[in-house]
């Protein structure tokens, strides 16, 4: 019977934020704030490694843990910027993106009915992941905590079943960072109630103003955490496919067994290009970084101006603005905008629980076309002022 697809599939909808896009493509003069992306190329250096690669003919297979040199350069790299100490020959595997590293790592843990507490508004892929894997998403919505998860919220979630939690901070799509005591917080409950904490730092290096913590350099932690992080955001490298996941070795030997099979190895020309911006890009993620902070700022300080209260966000690259002041729902509001102003946002929606009444801006785009979406987005305002 081949018109008898997965039932589990029948659970998963498409991406919300990709049913939003399909409207955009096409359209003219659209000043795209959507897609979460940064609009730098991947600093020269790095680009430069993977073309000695082709040059070179390297362009075989890797280890299925992913290239000796790479998982090292990421071991000294965590030591050296979060404090965290993994084994590069039994704790690291390299990934085709954070998003296979989220991927296998619930398939590795998960049995039929186990469950995973999702705070959100959260990054899209996280709950039909889990559905995938056979879990149970236990959606948690963090609005009424300034979007930061709230330790008392997460216990009244927390049943027999559950199985671990998923972190991702700074987030996607509110830009918050969870300060350490609440971090220090959750790890009690983690050890208390013994489930896993999946920790997504992959916005790790996109930090302004404050200092940041990661989850698995907490006292204790390591053994319960699995840090999955990349080279997409920070490293402007989001085509090449490149991302690693750290744990503990017996999740991690399981995990392997997935990799092996559905994945084999990331791209061998994109990990010898992580080698390379381990070691030299520092300088080029620090303009980057200071570049994004700058128009965060112009912002996040203009969005309030025109009456969409913006959360005061510390990290990645996006805003997080209420559309309550106006006549629309997230979704009216986004299409509309689009329609009328020809700027594209995304509704908060599509983000879960906590999300609706709110847009997400990514203000990874020119200073001058950001300008350019604030007056329109101020004219939109003004005209439906109510
Ligand atoms: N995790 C978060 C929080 C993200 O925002 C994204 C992409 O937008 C990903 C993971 C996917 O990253 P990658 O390109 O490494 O697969």
């Amino acid at each position: 019977m081949i018109d008898d697809y997965s039932h589990i599939l029948d659970q998963v909808p498409p991406s919300g934020i990709r049913r939003f896009f399909e409207l955009v493509i096409g359209a003219e003069d659209v000043i795209s704030l959507g897609v979460g992306e940064p609009d730098f190329a991947t600093p020269w250096t790095i680009r430069e490694e993977g073309i000695y690669c082709l040059e070179n003919g390297i362009t075989s297979y890797t280890s299925n843990k992913g290239l000796l040199e790479l998982r090292q350069g990421i071991s000294s790299y965590l030591q050296h910027r979060y404090a965290c100490s993994y084994d590069p020959s039994s704790e690291i595997i390299v990934t085709s993106g954070v998003s296979e590293g989220v991927d296998i790592a619930l398939r590795t843990i998960l049995n039929p009915g186990d469950e995973v507490i999702l705070p959100e508004p959260t990054y899209v892929c996280y709950k039909p992941l889990i559905q995938l894997a056979g879990g149970v998403c236990v959606p948690m919505d963090t609005s009424k905590s300034d979007f930061i998860p709230d330790p008392a919220d997460i216990e009244r979630k927390i049943t027999p079943k559950t199985k671990a939690i998923i972190l991702c901070s700074p987030s996607n799509p509110t830009g918050m960072v969870i300060p350490k005591d609440t971090l220090i917080a959750i790890g009690k409950l983690a050890e208390k109630y013994d489930f896993w904490v999946f920790s997504d730092e992959i916005y790790s290096e996109l930090i302004y103003d404050i200092t940041y913590t990661s989850f698995a350099s907490l006292k204790n932690m390591k053994k319960r955490t699995l840090l999955l992080s990349g080279f997409s955001k920070s490293f402007a490298m989001t085509g090449w496919r490149l991302g690693f996941m750290c744990g503990p070795e017996a999740l991690i030997s399981r995990a392997l067994k997935i990799h092996q099979y559905s994945a084999l190895c990331a791209p061998i020309i994109s990990q010898y290009a992580g080698v390379e911006a381990l070691k030299n890009a520092t300088p080029e993620v620090e303009k980057m970084r200071a570049s994004y902070q700058q128009r965060r700022n112009l912002f996040i300080k203009k969005m309030n101006a025109i009456g969409l209260t913006t959360l005061d966000s510390k990290g990645a690259f996006y805003c997080f603005s209420s559309v309550r002041s106006t006549p629309f729902d997230s979704e009216t509001f986004a299409l509309k905008l689009l329609e009328e102003e020809r700027v594209a946002v995304v509704p908060g929606n599509v983000f879960g629980q906590g999300g609706e009444g709110y847009i997400r801006c990514c203000y990874a785009t020119s200073l001058d076309s950001l300008k350019v979406a604030l007056s329109r987005i101020d004219a939109f305002v003004k005209r439906h002022a109510t």
